[in-house]
């Protein structure tokens, strides 16, 4: 492990995760490792201040970042998260997860990442665009439609991309659809995306509990972070036969060991109240989320969320890591030795990013896709990554987590080597 001279990270922070992560894989990259070093460091990190005037007359500045971790296969490809812990540290582990993402799923994408420090619950629609148009504006210098491409996170969404998608056509005096993924339909954004990450956690379940003789028909799924992500993957579980029986979010936790209604669930969701009108099943202290009994875990909000502790109280044999980074490392070597499955993150919620390629494709093309045959190519492209990370973890007899990073890995790596170094 090596640190930049930029950062103090701590034992839980997200890059201190990550850096654990390259560790682990070192020894099956054979002559590659050579350049690993590679992988530890970002390519180039933008902290940009965005000042905006606020509805009241007064000016606020907000700390954003834009961080390209490696672009040795194609132009960088990461979300943008408004979150007020979002910290440069915090960016950079997310970028470089994008990395080994795209890598995973074999895009043609390297890693990327943008945040801004800010809880965006407190502005006005107005300031958020007003916030979003400056950071666009500010981090312009380094995306494009070849360059990097941002998309939905934590907190954005298609509204946000859509305008940012207008400031960089704006500046650079063209329509530039393919600047951005996630859009709304109508400005070139795909069918299929906003579900396509619930999905390809979904997909990846599906085949997971399939190896380990886990039938989905009447399974119990506790998830965490009702949003994007949490929902969609709960909403194609219960499709599937099997219940919701907890849900925690930032309002509360709260289970039902018969399973929600989905239907009226879906309803009662929105972005402020999160699940704080769901009805039916009964609230829960929050830290009893972790011993709720169930068969699949699916972790779909924060970083850093299962503790060494935590892992020993989990009742699931299956954990699906919809969110970026929610185990610590030495929770995940607690996990394995009790003999729960990790599907990790660089696999698990690749499918949001694959959707955004398909996106893109379709935006430089002009021509568009339907639902179906995005479905069903999302599905191919995630079951057939999924199988060439078991087989070399079967190989290596390795957790899925160090498999999927030494097939990312050795692909990045040798684009690296078959570059070579300029001058
Ligand atoms: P979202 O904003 O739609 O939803 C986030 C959810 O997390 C909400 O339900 C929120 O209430 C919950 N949450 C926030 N703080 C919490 C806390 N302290 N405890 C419990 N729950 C809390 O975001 P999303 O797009 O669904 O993203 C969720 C995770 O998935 C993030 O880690 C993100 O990086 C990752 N991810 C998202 C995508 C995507 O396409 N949206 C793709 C890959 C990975």
């Amino acid at each position: 492990m090596s640190y930049l001279s930029y950062l103090t990270p701590t034992a839980t922070s997200p890059w201190h995760t990550y850096l654990a992560q390259v560790d682990r894989v070192l020894p099956y990259l054979g002559s590659l490792a050579r350049w690993s070093e590679t992988l530890k460091r970002p390519k180039r990190a933008l902290i940009v201040d965005v000042p905006i005037e606020m509805d009241d007359g007064s000016v606020a500045h907000f700390e954003g970042f834009r961080v390209q971790h490696n672009l040795s296969r194609g132009p960088g490809k990461g979300g943008v998260r408004y979150h007020p812990d979002v910290t440069l540290e915090e960016v950079m582990a997310l970028s470089a997860w994008m990395t080994v993402k795209c890598a995973a799923v074999n895009l043609p994408y390297g890693g990327a990442k943008g945040g801004i420090r800010v809880d965006p619950k407190k502005l006005s629609m107005k300031e958020l665009e007003r916030m979003t148009r400056r950071y666009t504006s500010e981090i312009g210098i380094i995306i494009g439609p070849q360059r990097d491409i941002p998309a939905p996170d934590m907190n954005t969404n298609a509204q946000i991309m859509a305008w940012m998608m207008d400031t960089y056509s704006m500046n650079t005096g063209t329509t530039a659809t393919g600047v951005v993924t996630g859009k709304p339909i109508h400005l070139g954004g795909s069918l299929g995306r906003v579900k396509a990450t619930g999905r390809g956690v979904f997909v990846t379940g599906r085949e997971a509990a399939r190896r380990i003789g886990m039938n989905l028909d009447g399974a119990r799924v506790a998830v965490q972070g009702m949003g994007n992500v949490g929902a969609s993957a709960a909403e194609l579980f219960v499709q599937a036969g099997a219940k919701l029986v907890a849900m925690q979010d930032h309002t509360g936790t709260r289970v039902n060991p018969g399973g929600f209604e989905m239907a009226s669930t879906m309803g009662a969701i929105t972005h402020d109240a999160g699940i704080g009108n769901v009805k039916g099943g009964e609230l829960i202290d929050n830290e009893a989320f972790w011993d709720v009994d169930c068969d699949i875990l699916v972790p779909a909000a924060l970083e850093g969320q299962i503790t060494p502790e935590r892992a020993r109280r989990i009742k699931a044999r299956l954990v699906l890591e919809g969110a970026n980074g929610p185990t610590l490392p030495e929770a995940d070597d607690v996990l394995g030795e009790r003999g729960v499955l990790v599907v990790p993150d660089v696999i698990c919620n690749a499918g949001g990013v694959t959707v955004s390629y398909f996106e893109w494709v379709q935006d430089f093309s002009s021509f568009f896709w339907s639902e179906d045959e995005i479905n069903v190519r999302l599905d191919k492209i995630m079951v057939d990554a999924l199988k060439k990370i078991w087989d070399t973890a079967d190989r290596h007899k390795i957790s899925l987590r160090t498999a999927t990073f030494a097939v990312a890995c050795e692909r990045i790596l040798i684009a690296r080597e078959e570059r070579g170094l300029y001058p």
